[in-house]
């Protein structure tokens, strides 16, 4: 048993919103309208994700394919750059390093190393640096790795790194050397020396600084990274504003190329998470490689906007087929259930069916077409029967049967509202004889006229059938003994008056009937007694009169 309460939510469920459209939308599973509207948008809805992600797939193997030959490309025209870059740095130091004066100053410092002399040797580099903004400090090592003097950022290298400096023979770029206050790049050059003490050896630390403007590139996007780094993957110089100090090691997920070969496009994630494309390649000179990235955010950047408007062109597609296929399967389910319905309503015993028909001309609209004009077939032909199961054949009136129904009904409807109810019994007289001398069919005939005259001469309300042979019955509701003896005799003189035709020797004959009259007066089969009673009474009383049950003719 279910409490009020929880009937009035019941109730707020069935009526909610979700319920209604629930009810509104067909179930697939049931409907042919559900089964066609769920199977066309399934169909659309695949079809469209598919062309969505093909076409979006293409784009992004199209700009692929266009960063695989333009980052590699772009790749080996800047390590040119920065080789060259190197180059010159080596360059301008060897030129450095065999100047007159420094190579005099740093000779006569050996053979005399006082302040004078040194100062020169300062005086010299001090010139230079100042013309140089691309190296941040220049020094002089001795054979021995003592450093005898040196401009511009104070650098603290260790005794064994200075043995390495100054052990040269020829002009080199070293490898980075990592100190307290970041990497640094040394170019190194032998300085000419025609002594024997040794040879002294010029060391310039290059301004890393001034190769990232090198690695700008306008061909990378705002966020796309160029990385130069050192054999070891530390890194020397990047494009990026905030430079990454330290170990590079996190960022480009792959092996440092480690001879000079075609680089090679990859797809990775990179340190900080971004995924991103990538590429490296190897430069001889300073024995590192040179790293670019772009994210893929920028790389497939178009892809994203086309796949929004490819997914929203299809999605719609899909809403317009899905709604076309929804008016077109509700044109024809429509109609169908209409005429399902109309069959249940004719099986359940109802007529006249009729079902709207749809505007269009098309299968259904003939289907319902031929199913209105069969149910008014069947209507017509259920009145026929009807009207066949309760008229006599011969005369047209009514028959015995639907007489009695007619009775039955009007006995009752008396005995309630005390009513009077009459009822006049015809017979034809002498009528074998007619039968006899003119024919059968010449009887029939007489039937017919007879059955028109008391017809013709009855009531609205009054029943009038054939009782069988040659006998006639009238049931007047509403009407008295007076009345009905009036009809009675109306009858008997208006058949009298017809005249009819013998039908061989053509003299005209006059017909009679006798007739019986009686009340209902509470028994239905004292009713017919009575009348019949009359109608015998009539008979013997020399025929072609009324007679009345109780009343002396
Ligand atoms: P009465 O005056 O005493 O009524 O004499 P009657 O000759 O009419 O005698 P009765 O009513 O007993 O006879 C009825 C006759 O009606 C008998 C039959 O030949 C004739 N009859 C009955 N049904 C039909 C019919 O359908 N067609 C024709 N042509 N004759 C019929
Ligand atoms: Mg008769």
């Amino acid at each position: 048993m279910k409490t009020g309460h929880q009937k009035s939510v019941l109730n707020r469920l069935r009526n909610s919103p979700i319920a209604t459209l629930k009810l509104a939308l067909p179930n697939p599973r049931r409907s042919l309208r559900g089964k066609i509207s769920f199977f066309v948008c399934a169909v659309t809805l695949l079809t469209a994700l598919l062309v969505t992600f093909i076409s979006t797939q293409s784009v992004r193997g199209f700009l692929y394919a266009q960063v695989e030959h333009e980052l590699p490309a772009l790749l080996q025209r800047t390590a040119e750059k920065v080789d060259l870059l190197y180059q010159q740095r080596l360059h301008e130091v060897g030129v450095f390093a065999g100047a007159h004066t420094l190579v005099d100053g740093v000779a006569r410092f050996n053979a005399d190393p006082t302040d004078t002399n040194l100062g020169e040797i300062t005086q010299f580099l001090s010139y230079v640096y100042e013309n140089s903004p691309q190296f941040e400090s220049l020094l002089v090592l001795s054979a021995n790795g003592e450093q005898i003097t040196g401009v511009g950022k104070t650098l603290n290298l260790g005794h064994a790194a200075r043995q390495r400096l100054s052990a040269i023979n020829k002009a080199s770029l070293d490898n980075l050397f990592v100190l307290g206050h970041g990497n640094v790049q040394i170019v190194s050059v032998p300085i000419l020396s025609f002594g024997n003490q040794g040879q002294d050896t010029l060391h310039a630390v290059i301004n890393l600084g001034s190769l990232q403007e090198h690695l700008q590139n306008w061909e990378l996007s705002a966020e796309g990274a160029m990385y130069l780094v050192d054999a070891e993957k530390r890194y020397i110089a990047t494009n990026r504003k905030s430079s990454i100090s330290g170990n590079f090691r996190g960022i480009y997920r792959h092996a440092i190329p480690q001879s000079a070969s075609t680089p090679v496009l990859h797809e990775y994630k990179n340190s900080i998470g971004q995924d991103v494309v990538g590429s490296a390649i190897y430069i001889e000179r300073i024995n590192g490689a040179l790293i670019v990235e772009e994210p893929n955010r920028s790389v497939f950047a178009p892809v994203q906007g086309i796949l929004w408007r490819t997914l929203s062109i299809n999605l719609a597609i899909v809403f317009i087929v899905s709604l076309v296929a929804y008016r077109i399967t509700r044109s024809i389910s429509r109609p169908i259930s209409a005429l399902s319905q109309g069959v249940n309503r004719l099986s359940a015993g109802e007529r006249s069916v009729a079902i709207p028909e749809p505007a269009s001309n098309d299968e259904i609209g003939m289907l319902t077409q031929a199913f209105n004009s069969m149910t008014n077939q069947l209507d017509a032909n259920t009145r026929e029967l009807e009207r066949l199961s309760v008229t006599d054949g011969l005369t047209q009136l009514y028959n015995y049967r639907y007489f009695q129904e007619c009775l039955s009904r009007e006995v009752d409807s008396s005995a309630e509202s005390n009513h009077c109810l009459a009822l006049i019994l015809c017979d034809i007289d002498h009528f074998k004889q007619w039968n006899d001398r003119y024919g059968h069919a010449a009887g029939d005939k007489i039937l017919c006229q007879i059955a028109v005259t008391l017809k013709a001469n009855s009531r609205d309300n009054d029943l009038v059938a054939r009782y069988g042979g040659d006998e006639f019955v009238v049931l007047a509701p509403r009407t008295d003994l007076a009345g009905a003896l009036i009809l009675a005799e109306k009858f008997r003189s208006a058949v009298a008056a017809a005249s009819v035709l013998g039908a061989d020797d053509n003299q005209v004959q006059s017909l009679t009937i006798s007739t019986g009259v009686s009340i209902f007066s509470g028994s239905r089969e004292a009713l017919f007694e009575e009348a019949d009673r009359a109608l015998y009474s009539a008979k013997h009383s020399g025929r072609d009169c009324v007679r009345a049950a109780g009343v002396l003719g």
